[in-house]
Parts: C-alpha cells; sequence; structure tokens
C-alpha cells in the first residue's frame, strides 16, 4: 500500500516541486516504487522529470475529469526512476469544470486508489493555492510535507497552512496529517535562517525533518536539463541533502 504524501505550502517559490521531484529521484533512486503527480498548472515538476508537458496526449487532467484511466496517462521519467501523472496548461480549465462533477473534491482520491498497490510512494505536487486543485490533492493524502524557507515570515505562513489542513482534516479526511516540516534554500550563514530554524524546532519537536536542504545552484539549474539534481549532479550538497531526507522519509514511514 502507497504512502500518499501531499507537497504543500500556499506561498509560491518556496521549494515545492523542487523538493517533490527529487524527493521523487531520491525514493527511486533507493529502490523505492514511486509516483509523481503534478497537480500544478505550470508543469514544472513535470518538465522537471524529462517529460515534456507540451506533447502530452493525456494527463492529470484528463485523470480528474475521468476521460481517462491513471493508467493510461502516466509516463515514466525518461531521466528518474519513477513514474509521473504530469500535468500542463490544460489543467487551469480543470478547477472550473470539476466544480460540476460530484466528489468534486475526491476525485484524485478516487483515481489513486486503484493503484495503491502500484507504488511505495506517491508525491503530489500542488499549486500555490489552496485551490480546488490542492483539495484534491489533500484529500488523496495521507499526509503534508510542508517545504519551507527559515524567513521572518515564514512561521505566519505557516498557521494558515496548518488551519487548512485541520479544516480538510476536519471536513474531508479524517487521515490527513502533516508529517513533518523541511527546512529548503538554508543558508548557515544567516544568523536570522538559524533563528527561524531554532523556533521551528522548539514548536513543533520531530515534526520537523532532520533534513535540511541547503541553498545550492546544482538543484535550480537541473530542471532546465529535464533532470531531478539527484540525477543531475549527485554528488552536490543540494542532491545528498535530498538523499538524506529520503532515508528518514523511508525510515518514517516504517513506525506509521
Ligand atoms: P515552488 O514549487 O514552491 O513554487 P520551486 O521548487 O519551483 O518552488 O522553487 C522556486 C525556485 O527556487 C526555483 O527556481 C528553484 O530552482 C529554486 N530552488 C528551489 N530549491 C532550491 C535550493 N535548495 N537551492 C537553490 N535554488 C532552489
Ligand atoms: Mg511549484
Amino acid at each position: 500500500m502507497a504512502h500518499i504524501f501531499a507537497i504543500a505550502n500556499q506561498k509560491g517559490g518556496v521549494g515545492k516541486t523542487t523538493t517533490t521531484v527529487n524527493l521523487a529521484a531520491a525514493l527511486a533512486a533507493q529502490g523505492q516504487r514511486t509516483l509523481l503527480v503534478d497537480l500544478d498548472p505550470q508543469g514544472n515538476a513535470t518538465m522537471g522529470s524529462g517529460v515534456d508537458k507540451r506533447a502530452l496526449q493525456r494527463s492529470v487532467y484528463h485523470v480528474l475529469l475521468g476521460l481517462e484511466t491513471l493508467a493510461a496517462s502516466r509516463h515514466p521519467s525518461p531521466s528518474g526512476k519513477y513514474d509521473t501523472l504530469p500535468a500542463n496548461r490544460d489543467l487551469a480549465g480543470a478547477e472550473v469544470e470539476m466544480v460540476e462533477l460530484e466528489y468534486r473534491e475526491k476525485r484524485l482520491k478516487r483515481a489513486l486508489a486503484e493503484h495503491t498497490g502500484d507504488y511505495d510512494f506517491v508525491l503530489i505536487d500542488c499549486p500555490p493555492s489552496l485551490s480546488l486543485l490542492t483539495l484534491n490533492g489533500l484529500c488523496a493524502a495521507h499526509g503534508v510535507i510542508i517545504p519551507m524557507q527559515c524567513e521572518y515570515f515564514a512561521l505566519e505562513g505557516l498557521s494558515d497552512l496548518v488551519n487548512t489542513i485541520k479544516k480538510v482534516h476536519a471536513n474531508f479526511n479524517p487521515d490527513l496529517r502533516i508529517i513533518g516540516l523541511l527546512r529548503v534554500m538554508f543558508d548557515p550563514r544567516n544568523t536570522l535562517g538559524q533563528q527561524v530554524s531554532a523556533q521551528l524546532e522548539q514548536h513543533f519537536g520531530d515534526k520537523v525533518f532532520r533534513a535540511i536542504v541547503p541553498r545550492n545552484v546544482r538543484l535550480a539549474e537541473a530542471p532546465s536539463y529535464g533532470m531531478p539534481g539527484v540525477v543531475f549532479d549527485r554528488t552536490s550538497k543540494g542532491a545528498q541533502a535530498y538523499l538524506a531526507f529520503a532515508a528518514e522519509m523511508i525510515e518514517r514511514v516504517k513506525t506509521f
């Protein structure tokens, strides 16, 4: 049975997609059968996995609208050893089209239900909003992984997200919980970053992952080659952090 995790944070540019792609590649590199679901119409996780979003005949859009099965719509990543359920701009329309449909917030959950035996991990890259797409991600997931930068306003933004997760838990998905907070784009020389990081540990205890992802240019370069950073330059500090994070996740799910 797959562990299904949504990678979410309503802020844009905080490292959701980088985390989803590199965690998927790092889990796959450690022998885990992994599916990456791209729920962002920007399709960055799709492109970063080496799947051309402009050439898709079938995508997550078709699955959400019930036009195609997941089995027919998933694509293997040519660069990572995982499957993708890719996205492109079509998905922006799904939001409106789904409103009319029954079970509109559970369409991804239902599509994944037949395939939980195919994978050890399913990772869902959420868009930077609390939209119906994100709600589908949160309803399909067992837990949320929250990437965050250790900045002054980070804790404030976090309380909005925590409230949203509580609401989804209460109204739609009693399985949902926060798996953990991942510190990303971390700069150890930045004093404020260290302070915020220490505050996070105080408030959230072992909900803060031990792995810390540093700011690392190789992670930012990799998507333009259609590769996860973990594949593009495995020895880079960024890749090593995501490999350590994957090992930590593999350990953590054993306790679930
Ligand atoms: P989101 O999906 O939350 O919008 P992204 O993962 O797309 O965020 O990251 C935003 C930008 O920051 C991208 O250009 C990405 O390459 C870059 N980035 C993400 N993580 C790192 C990192 N650890 N070091 C350097 N650049 C990063
Ligand atoms: Mg993104």
